[in-house]
């Protein structure tokens, strides 16, 4: 994936920055790590420090000190998860501030406008995301919407690249806008979905509203149904997701991007990933254990530290245990994007996949 800072290695995990920054390591560590794109929430930004300051300073890499890609979800994801605290209409979403309570409404112009100011490489459109479970009927009247909602996003990104919308400033040039397909976990919806985005016409396309809370195998279903709906030269990206065998799975139908706060913020958990599945550092099992937290692992953490002493910063509630832990999950999510990349370019993904998935899960049969 090509972007206006820089290139991206696909099949690609995206670390998530909410607030600007991963929970737990610097820039550096990610840089040291492999981390080639990293994801930032427009509904914090926007509240904290605002948009108009980060324009200002020179646009999001400039403020965060991140000269690598940077894609910006639209905000609607927190909004939406605000249950108490917003309402939802034709023209966006009217929600207020979980920091002050002041009113603020989203909509799909705002959310472009906002993500400009920015300055992101990917923008992604102001969807409706929809709670699971819902009806299909529900979930048609949503998708639809979400495709109005499309369109508007669209005229508003073109008109912005332009240069001509007032009192707002075009932080990056080189900004893409992603469509998003949406249906909830019908076949049929997200197949109109995908076809009717693709006609708007964005630089590229993703999955939304997967890994609510839906069973694994009708999230396979629904992202097997979809990607063949959508560009096979354009990145595909599934949002939110997921374990490491979700990422191996949905590799294999078709997916290029991915973003999850799994490994991030099941580290701050004391949970470690592993080949042989996850482990839980604060295990009293572990108390004694010498041995590094994955005999395999090549991360920095692993080649330095015990078992037992990250389980003693985790008890003890020291702030290194968790970038510790931070950096070793992440360095597992990035490692398998890498062997994922490998087995494509070898032609085995197949083998990769079935090798990867029956030993990460063997564990948990037993
Ligand atoms: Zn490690």
């Amino acid at each position: 994936m090509r972007t206006a800072h820089g290139d991206v290695e696909t099949p690609a995990f995206m670390p998530v920055g909410t607030q600007g920054a991963v929970k737990g390591v610097t820039h550096r560590e990610l840089d040291t790590l492999g981390a080639e794109i990293l994801l930032s929430n427009t509904y914090h930004l926007y509240l904290r420090p605002g948009d108009d300051l980060i324009a200002r300073r020179g646009g999001l890499h400039r403020f965060i000190g991140w000269n690598k890609p940077i894609l910006t979800d639209s905000g609607g994801y927190q909004v939406f998860s605000l249950s108490d605290r917003r309402t939802i209409d034709e023209n966006g979403a009217h929600f207020r501030s979980h920091l002050d309570g002041s009113a603020h409404s989203l909509t799909p112009e705002k959310a472009a406008d906002i993500q400009a100011q920015l300055g992101s490489d990917v923008a992604m459109v102001l969807d409706e995301c929809l709670a699971h479970p819902a009806t299909e009927e529900a979930a048609r009247l949503s998708m639809e919407r979400t495709l109005r909602w499309a369109a508007r996003a669209r005229d508003r990104f073109v008109t912005l690249r332009e240069g001509t919308v007032p009192g707002v400033t075009m932080s990056n040039p080189g900004q893409a806008q992603f469509g998003i397909v949406q249906g909830g976990v019908f076949p049929g919806l997200r197949e109109v979905s995908a076809g009717e985005t693709v006609k708007i016409g964005f630089e590229a396309y993703a999955i939304g509203g997967l890994s609510v809370g839906e069973p694994p195998a009708v999230m396979y279903d629904v992202v097997s149904r979809t990607t063949p709906c959508l560009p096979s030269d354009r990145p595909r990206y599934l949002m939110g997701t997921g374990t490491p065998g979700d990422l191996v799975e949905s590799v294999a139908r078709g997916i290029d991007l991915f973003d999850c706060v799994l490994p991030t913020r099941n580290a701050r958990n004391g949970q470690l990933f592993t080949q042989d599945g996850p482990i839980s550092i604060k295990n009293a099992r572990y108390a004694d254990d010498q041995g590094p937290p994955d005999p395999e692992c090549g991360c920095p953490t692993c080649r330095t530290h015990s078992r037992a002493y990250l389980r003693h910063l985790f008890l003890s509630g020291e702030m290194a245990g968790s970038t510790l832990n931070t950096v070793h999950n992440l360095h597992f999510y990035l490692d398998t994007m890498r062997r994922i990349r490998e087995a494509i370019e070898f032609g085995i993904l197949a083998d990769f996949a079935r090798a990867f998935l029956d030993r990460y899960t063997r564990r948990a049969r037993h």
